[in-house]
């Protein structure tokens, strides 16, 4: 079995919903314009740093999605997604802050880690590269809400930056967030991640998959309110036996197992 941050992580949100997902294929359907967006906008990154224009390399890659009917939220267009990614672009660029030596190398670097019984856990990692100097893992973000930072510190129990460094040994982590908003906005976030947390998280990779391989898959549906995770899980009309739910929200995908590391790539 391939794990990947974005499995474990949907079992420890809801064990019921990681078997719905992951072992009897229940996809949710359409696709959200904001995270096939942020895919181009990646790739848009990546011509930066081998030196090429990016704001072409955006308008190529958005462009392939011009009249494909995405889920698009309420004030989003693909124009508006355009123009947002363009005014990042040169922020970023203005900015000048991070550097990627040999860019085809340390851009998008797949990391695969034995794990015992034949697993594996697989993470795609953005970039390593230095911010303001110091070498670092980077993880890119496109959104458009800003990463909250205070109190000070709550960068360091972010989980997936945990997960990477537990998966690269690279203690020096930073979460590079691009702000879609009217005033375009960069926040540049670094922190360290201590071999402590990283041992600690080895432990919780192999407790979860030691409940997935005993096939335990109870219903967490979280705190009852105001915060219910159930009111926005893609799989409520399973729980709640709503075929109308089901079939307004859900498609089956056969053999959805092998392809699930695959959710990695856009998380
Ligand atoms: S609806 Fe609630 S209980 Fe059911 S899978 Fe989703 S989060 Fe879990």
């Amino acid at each position: 079995m391939n794990y990947s941050y974005t499995q474990i992580a949907q079992y420890l949100r809801c064990p019921r919903s990681y078997r719905h997902r992951y072992l009897d294929g229940w996809r949710e359907k359409g696709t959200r314009a904001a995270m096939i967006f942020g895919r181009c906008f990646e790739k848009a990154l990546e011509s930066y740093f081998c030196g090429d224009d990016c704001a072409a390399a955006l308008h190529r890659e958005w462009g392939a999605f011009r009249d494909t009917a995405f889920e698009y939220k309420k004030g989003e267009t693909w124009d508006r997604l355009l123009h947002q990614g363009v005014h990042l672009l040169e922020r970023f660029a203005q900015d000048n802050r991070i550097r990627i030596p040999q860019p085809q190398e340390n851009l998008q670097l797949k990391v695969v880690r034995e794990l015992p019984n034949a697993n594996e856990f697989v993470a795609y990692i953005d970039a390593i590269g230095e911010l303001d100097g110091t070498r670092c893992l980077m993880d890119w973000k496109t959104t458009t809400t800003r990463y909250p930072e205070e109190p000070v510190g709550l960068l360091t129990l972010d989980p997936q930056l945990i997960c990477y460094s537990w998966m690269t040994e690279i203690s020096d982590v930073a979460l590079v967030v691009f702000v879609r908003k009217h005033q375009p906005e960069i926040q540049y976030l670094r922190t360290l991640i201590s071999e402590e947390q990283r041992l600690e998280f080895g432990h919780l990779v192999a407790t979860t998959i030691g409940q997935i391989e005993a096939a335990q898959f109870p219903a967490h549906s979280g705190i009852r309110f105001p915060q219910n995770g159930c009111v926005s899980c893609a799989h409520l009309g399973l729980c709640l036996d709503d075929q109308k739910l089901i079939e307004s929200s859900l498609t089956l995908t056969p053999g959805a197992n092998n392809l699930a590391w695959l959710d990695e790539l856009v998380d």
